[in-house]
């Protein structure tokens, strides 16, 4: 129901009505002096426009001791001079359509769940916030046996379908001596023209902040740095017409490539032999000093089945066979339940590393994984597992209970033992279980490191583009995931491994402290936030922080100032909320 300033005041007690009127008086003469007096530019700001929902009432209060304002049902009069509010719910589909035909002079202050809608879109656009799905892919020249022209085709169908950028595995794959074929010169060409292959409307889609606007990677694998001096990388990385390197970094089991907490300096054991690190610890460092002066970005690349310390065999993720023949898992991968020691550690040099070096714009994860093999041989069937999965489950976890093995029963026996690595399917119960385990204990651990220290920051995932196989779904960026950089793309694919249907919802954090973006000052406000990322758009104008340290963003803004967003809304605490309110009423009444 619309309903206006007048009849809201009917409830109220009469000195604020006689206060009202007074203040709506001496506004009028106000807005008649200075409408004499100073430029059209310094008059007052328009009208405030609040949209039905939750304490919009609040709101209309708020802001009426400066400015005018009403109420409104829907978006489709919202004066061109006027501040629009957007209550603490969901936006409805008509309402995010309304909301992007705004013409430009319309001031947008959004509240907390605003940032989603109902129909799982985000107004990320408008707002600089939200939720956006960016994607790279990274293809390979060996596994397309250096077929270039297939390269070329698959790079310029991820460009159509709305990839920001493009990657190349690895340096060593672009030097011309590994093919007969023009590796190099076709890198560098699909290097330099993919961004004019891109949709004009995608060019300025939201990314994250930090990235180049249309990435072009160079990756660098940990023998490439063994093989190529930082300075010479760099150098190779322009010849390449790649604006962007990413740089194996967390092996420090066999190469340290700075000076680490987790550097070792003594023969080791790995992989049953004794090696001593080939550390080089000031690679990376000369790597990022030469990247500066080139005007290259870099990605710190964490590997993350090479974990800083030998796993014991009962932290590792059991496969189907494991269970079946009762061995200790060969493979070192660590299971998120039982190894989840070895995350910490991987967490922890996220951490140091954007501690150290700032200037690093994306963290990468490489491959994380709950273990498949071929689609017939499932992870993660151990101790831990299973007692945490009998719990929530109500039933044991064993490969017989969870995985469907098709069994071609009509067949004779030799077509069927043909058939015996036919791909398998899981029941939900297991798959939930994976996702979960996928989203909250491993890629949430990374996203809560990194926002200890530099929230902004890119979480990439490189992924073979059969995500779900490894527990894997693009639900994952509402844990934090930036970017999805499928991998080992053998042709122009499915759209679904680029271009996911939206489907966002709000998740909420609990945090303790208030800090200013700018001078890092901090007061205590508790409060339920809505999770949104920032986009290259927007700036932080305050953090809200949690109790463990990592930050959120609270209040943010627009780079052209027009529009606000604050992540839950501040007159529900208002005694606490003091400052976030003021930054807020004086900018709408500017
Ligand atoms: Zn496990």
């Amino acid at each position: 129901m619309t309903t206006t300033p007048l009849n809201q005041t009917a409830g109220r007690p009469a000195r604020s009505i006689a206060s009202r009127l007074g203040r709506l008086l001496s506004c009028a003469m106000l807005a008649m002096a200075v409408t004499a007096a100073v430029p059209a530019s310094e008059a007052l700001a328009g009208d405030v426009v609040i949209l039905n929902g939750p304490r919009a009432q609040s709101w209309h209060t708020e802001v009426s001791r400066q400015n005018k304002a009403r109420m409104a049902r829907d978006l489709s009069q919202i004066p061109a001079d006027a501040t629009l509010i957007l209550p603490d719910r969901l936006l409805t589909p008509a309402e995010l359509d309304q909301l992007q035909k705004l013409p430009a002079s319309v001031k947008i202050l959004a509240i907390g769940k605003s940032a989603y809608s109902t129909n799982g879109k985000s107004p990320a656009r408008t707002l600089g916030v939200g939720k956006h799905f960016q994607y790279i892919p990274l293809l390979y020249p060996a596994w397309l046996k250096y077929d270039m022209k297939k390269y070329e085709e698959i790079a310029r169908w991820a460009a159509q379908n709305n990839a920001q950028g493009i990657g190349v595995f690895s340096l060593t794959h672009t030097l011309p001596e590994r093919s007969e074929q023009p590796n190099f010169e076709v890198v560098r060409d699909v290097f330099g023209a993919y961004e004019s292959w891109k949709k004009k409307e995608t060019l300025d889609a939201p990314r994250s902040p930090g990235l180049k606007q249309t990435p072009t990677v160079l990756f660098m694998h940990k023998n490439d740095t063994v093989r190529t001096g930082p300075e010479d990388a760099v150098a190779w990385a322009k010849k390449l017409s790649a604006n962007t390197l990413s740089v194996e970094v967390s092996r420090v089991r066999t190469r340290g490539v700075y000076p680490s907490k987790f550097t070792q300096h003594e023969e080791l054991e790995y992989q049953g032999r004794m090696i001593k690190p080939e550390n080089d610890l000031d690679y990376l460092p000369r790597l990022l000093a030469a990247a500066k002066e080139a005007d290259v970005a870099v990605h710190a690349n964490i590997m993350t089945k090479h974990t800083m310390y030998t796993t014991r065999p009962d932290e590792r993720q059991v496969m189907a066979s494991d269970f079946a023949s009762g061995k200790d898992p060969e493979r070192e991968a660590p299971c998120p339940i039982s190894g989840a020691r070895h995350y910490d550690d991987m967490a922890a040099i996220v951490e140091e590393l954007l501690q150290l070096y700032p200037q690093l714009v994306a963290i990468e994860l490489d491959e994380p994984r709950i273990y498949n093999r071929n689609w017939t041989d499932w992870a993660c069937f151990c101790k831990g597992c299973q007692q945490l999965f009998k719990e929530r489950y109500g039933y044991d976890l064993t490969p017989a209970n969870v995985i469907d093995t098709p069994q071609f029963e009509d067949d004779e026996p030799d077509k069927r033992n043909n058939r015996k690595n036919a791909k398998q399917t899981i029941n939900s119960d297991f798959a939930q279980f994976r996702t979960w385990m996928m989203n909250e204990l491993i890629i949430e651990k990374f996203r809560r490191a990194i926002n200890r220290v530099k929230p902004d920051t890119a979480l990439i995932v490189w992924q073979p583009r059969t995500y779900e196989a490894f527990g894997f779904s693009p639900s994952s960026i509402l844990y934090g995931v930036s970017v999805f950089g499928p991998e080992y793309m053998d042709g122009p694919g499915s759209p679904r491994y680029l271009n996911h249907p939206d489907a966002f919802s709000p998740r909420f954090e609990r945090i303790a402290q208030i800090v200013n973006a700018q001078n890092n000052e901090k007061h205590e406000l508790s409060a339920e936030i809505a999770r949104v990322d920032l986009f290259h758009l927007a700036r932080p104008l305050f953090w809200g922080e949690a109790e463990d340290g990592s930050k959120w963003s609270l209040l943010t803004q627009t780079l052209d100032e027009r529009v606000m967003y604050v992540a839950f809304d501040p007159t529900t605490a208002r005694n606490e909320s003091g400052e976030l309110m003021k930054t807020i009423l004086e900018w709408i009444s500017r």
